[in-house]
């Protein structure tokens, strides 16, 4: 039977990324977690901004149904469809990037987004990334993994991320982003960023992503 892997961790420590390369060599299906909350959030941004230039949170709630989030596999890389459109370099986004702690950090939309994530689980064959997938999402994984990096790795990763995707950015805003992020998820009250008793922590501030990758596949394959 295929396994079920959980990588939870810091923001920009190559959850994603690596999470799909294992997933290719496994034969397992990805989900990007961080992708649905971003996604809900580009909904938000477009859809539910109040006067004052806010999210309004009630509004959301309330159009919560109205959104249909998807991944679809296009040249071998996920692509996150809303309601039939591709929005997955709107994700990437600043904007959203700068709300969607404040969007994940809410009852209702955690709510929403669980089901479609224990469900895909339920046929075995997944590895999923997020920030509470060994501890609330699929707390019976059969393998969890906890990544970090030093924050000043992690700038520079999603840096060039960033980069890669053609959307311009300031390191320091980069880092000021990670830091507030990386708190908002760890003090929020439902489903906060920590590490799974039953975790392996991996620092990869020293380590390629090809090395973090053997590194959890040695663990796998045992
Ligand atoms: O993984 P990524 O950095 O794209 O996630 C974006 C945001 O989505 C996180 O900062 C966090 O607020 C939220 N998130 C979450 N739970 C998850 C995955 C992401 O709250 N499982």
């Amino acid at each position: 039977k295929k396994p079920v892997i959980a990588i939870d961790g810091y923001s920009s420590t190559g959850k994603s990324s690596i999470s799909k390369i294992i997933a290719d060599k496994l034969g397992l299906i990805h989900m990007d977690t961080g992708a649905l909350y971003r996604g809900v959030t580009w909904y938000a941004l477009q859809h539910c901004v109040s006067q004052n230039g806010q999210i309004d949170l009630n509004l959301l709630f309330s159009s919560l149904d109205k959104i249909n989030l998807e991944f679809k596999t296009h040249e071998g890389t996920l692509v996150l469809y809303m309601n039939h459109t591709d929005i997955s370099k709107e994700i990437r986004t600043n904007q959203v990037s700068e709300n969607v702690s404040l969007v994940a950090k809410q009852k209702e939309v955690r709510d929403f987004l669980l089901l479609s994530q224990r469900t895909l689980a339920e046929k075995g064959g997944v590895i999923m990334d997020g920030r509470d997938i060994g501890t609330v999402v699929l707390p019976n994984a059969d393998y969890k993994f906890f990544l970090t990096a030093s924050i000043d790795e992690r700038t520079n990763r999603r840096f060039l991320e960033l980069k890669g995707l053609g959307i311009e950015a300031d390191k320091d805003q980069v880092k000021h982003n990670l830091v507030e992020r990386d708190k908002i998820d760890s003090e929020r009250e439902i489903a906060p960023l920590k590490q799974a008793e039953d975790a392996i922590v991996i620092d990869n501030s020293e380590l390629t992503k090809e090395e973090t990758i053997e590194l959890i596949l040695s663990h796998i394959q045992k």
